[in-house]
């Protein structure tokens, strides 16, 4: 059975070009072809010999993934759904912030791209979640995401978040190695301070992250700092326990020395009470964090409403007053459903 070669972990590239006898260069030549150049096919990869690339094409065609639909937001968000060699769908957003008062000249072009066809993890206020765990995705069809959408906005990717679908520490590897790749000089070239890692909060991952030399920057879906309320957003997570979490967190901390970003959904009436605010405000003892609250965005069938902006200023002005810095993030692309927690291959047509 042939294998499509961008379904390959980078690390399974490399074997494979010793396997067929080619020096180490040979493999970060034929990456740099397959994700960096994005070539189409093996004939434009001019600098490998003709008896490797047949033998590539043979047990190894290169499927690249096909854009199935792309939507543009009213701010200019757009969202893609793209179509992967064995028929697996995954969705990305880009998201520019464009300069002030100029012609469509942009600051920054965040990608917000996926980590695994579907998720696991199930949390109750999530779209992608309904859908259950397809499979992880490869280091390449992450990468290119952020390659698809660097070319379509023909501007550089400044930034790069892992909020798409799926859990990233769930497909550790792959994703550090995509992170990699984007981070490294012949690749993409994007600071690691512009590449956030987002996660539920799967401990062994925040552990590993601690002891990686990039300094990507963490954030955390905390959503509650109350157990009782966390569990019943995020029914899978409950087995690593907020004092568990934090304890890996500051862990991450010692060993860094970089501040986490928690990710608070605004929940009318599930997570924004009283009690909410003084646990978060506990939980966040003892960790240099940046707390970023989140009005939750519609999801079909959803039973949750979002917090009123009263409630959500209210938040941010005794978090700041405590001395806990915090932002409101303004979402971008709902009338797309390509905000977060919104990705679920719905197609428009
Ligand atoms: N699994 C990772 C990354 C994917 S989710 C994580 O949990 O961080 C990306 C972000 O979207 C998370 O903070 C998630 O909690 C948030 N999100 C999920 N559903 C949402 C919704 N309905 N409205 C707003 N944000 C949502």
């Amino acid at each position: 059975m042939p294998t499509p070669i961008k379904s390959l972990s980078f690390a399974a590239i490399y074997e494979l070009c010793e396997q067929l006898g080619q020096p180490k260069y040979r493999a970060d030549q034929l990456i740099q072809w397959l994700f960096v150049k994005q070539a189409s096919s093996y004939d434009e990869m001019t600098n490998l010999p003709k008896a490797f690339r047949e033998a590539l094409a043979k047990d190894y065609p290169l499927i690249p993934a096909k854009l199935i639909d792309k939507q543009i937001s009213n701010d200019g968000t757009r969202k893609y759904c793209f179509e992967l060699a064995d028929g697996a769908r995954v969705e990305s957003v880009g998201i520019p912030v464009f300069k002030e008062g100029s012609d469509g000249d942009l600051r920054s072009l965040t990608v917000c791209f996926s980590t695994q066809v579907g998720c696991p993890m199930a949390c109750a206020f999530c779209a992608t979640g309904t859908e259950g765990l397809t499979r992880d995705l490869s280091s390449g069809e992450m990468v290119d995401q952020v390659a698809f959408i660097q070319d379509d906005f023909n501007a550089r990717v400044s930034h790069v978040v892992s909020m798409g679908q799926g859990e990233p520490f769930l497909n550790y590897d792959a994703t550090i190695e995509a992170l990699d790749l984007l981070n490294s000089k012949k690749g993409f070239g994007i600071g690691a301070r512009h590449i956030t890692v987002s996660t539920c909060g799967i401990i062994p991952g925040i552990e590993r992250l601690a002891e990686d030399p990039h300094q990507y920057t963490l954030a955390v879906s905390l959503h509650s700092a109350e157990q009782v309320i966390r569990d019943m957003l995020m029914p899978r997570c409950s087995a690593q326990t907020l004092p568990q979490l934090k304890q890996a967190l500051q862990f991450y901390q010692e060993k860094t020395g970089r501040r986490v970003s928690f990710e608070y959904l605004m929940i009318n009436g599930v997570n924004d009470t009283d009690a909410a605010l003084e646990s978060l405000i506990e939980f966040s003892r003892g960790i240099m964090c940046h707390v970023n609250l989140i009005p939750l965005n519609d999801v079909d069938h959803s039973a949750f409403k979002p917090s009123s902006k009263d409630m959500i200023t209210h938040w941010k002005n005794v978090l700041t007053r405590v001395g806990i810095e915090t932002t409101i993030r303004n979402s971008r692309g709902s009338d797309i459903d390509g905000a977060c927690g919104q990705l679920k291959n719905k197609l428009l047509s």
